[in-house]
């Protein structure tokens, strides 16, 4: 059965070709799909996507109408899929909910470290020679509190490594983990997490109820000098909101590795190129900003298993042992 599989490097190709092992007859493209893409899927029964392609209604009707029947997303995201469509046209769509959340928060703890104690600044400084360490003091996390919003399989173990590292830490989710508040981990309001917070970490999916969860309104009701963090979807902290409170010093830092318009630049090599995104060039020339390119989830061990599981999802549509819209 032949397989599409956008949005595929090098590394990609590597590791569905370890798990696949000749079963499926997968046909790279490193190009995204989108509208003008979506005829290399044509009379292709499955299409594997990852977290920048569009599968909105149109690519999605356009897909289905070339005789696309399954999509197998190699991510646990599915905010770039219009769900009702696929609903509608009854097509099956599987994806990788759990691959590996430790890598992401260990990325996640590795972000606040170095945000906290000035690790890149260092870094660039050092590598030109310059020992002198004006302008890196940093601070203990260990006597600071952090809000992490959404304690799902990611939030959970930032949550725990956290408390591990001796923070204070209070959490927001719709549900609460129990397991957590017996580590003594304190659910909150989110106003009470905004207020008390001197680091904020986002781990819940990008929903239309959430979007712009980090705006103008609710980086007034954070602490002056917050550390914000996210590695979940971009499009939870409004940009311009966020690049307004960095001028004035109300957020003191922020690492992203997920930016709301980051589908025409990550995963590209742009250092030859003017970035025509006023907003990523400024983030860029921030000193109390990082930003990479979506790879907290960039492990051995996170390949492997988005792999392993992407070939197996879409055996089980090739035997029918996938159920409906939404399965995992
Ligand atoms: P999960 O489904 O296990 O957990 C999400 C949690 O968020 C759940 O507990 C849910 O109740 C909660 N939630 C939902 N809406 C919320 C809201 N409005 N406010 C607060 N909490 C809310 O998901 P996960 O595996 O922990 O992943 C979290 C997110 O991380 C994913 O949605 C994905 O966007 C992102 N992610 C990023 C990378 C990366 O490489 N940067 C990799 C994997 C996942």
């Amino acid at each position: 059965m032949k397989v599409a599989v956008f949005s595929t490097k090098e590394y990609d190709r590597h590791f569905l070709d370890e798990a696949n092992q000749g079963s499926f007859d997968l046909l790279y493209y490193d190009t995204r799909l989108d509208l003008s893409t979506a005829r290399l899927a044509e009379k292709i029964p499955v299409v594997c996507t990852f977290v920048n392609d569009r599968l909105d209604s149109e690519v999605l009707l356009r897909l289905f109408a070339g005789g696309t029947r399954m999509l197998a997303l190699r991510c646990a995201g599915f905010n770039n899929v219009d769900m009702s469509t696929v609903k509608n046209l009854g097509m099956r769509v599987a994806r990788v909910p759990s691959y590996s959340p430790r890598s992401i928060s260990e990325f996640t703890i590795g972000l606040i470290l170095a945000l906290a104690r000035k690790i890149c600044k260092a870094y660039l400084r050092t590598r030109e020679g310059n020992f002198s360490l004006e302008g890196l003091l940093g601070f203990n996390i260990c006597d600071r509190t952090v809000g992490i919003i959404g304690t799902g399989k990611i939030g959970a173990q930032v949550a725990q490594g956290l408390k591990g590292l001796g923070c204070t830490v209070y959490a927001y989710d719709l549900y609460e983990n129990r397991d957590l508040a017996a580590l003594g981990i304190r659910y909150v309001s989110l106003e009470e997490l905004f207020r008390s917070s001197d680091i904020i970490s986002l781990h819940c999916p990008l929903t239309p109820e959430n979007h712009h969860l980090v705006n103008e309104r609710t980086i007034s009701q954070m602490r002056d000098g917050v550390m914000i963090i996210n590695t979940s979807r971009g499009a939870l902290i409004d940009t311009e909101s966020a690049i307004r409170a960095l001028k004035s010093g109300k957020i003191g830092s922020m690492a992203l590795d997920v930016y709301e318009e980051e589908a025409d630049f990550f995963f590209e090599d742009y250092s030859d190129r003017v970035i025509q995104d006023d907003h990523l060039a400024r983030l860029l020339r921030f000193p109390n900003v990082i930003i990479t390119g979506h790879q907290a989830f960039f492990t051995v061990e996170a390949m492997r298993s988005i792999a392993r599981q992407t070939i197996d999802n879409i055996r089980d549509f090739e035997q029918g042992k996938l159920g409906g819209a939404g399965s995992d």
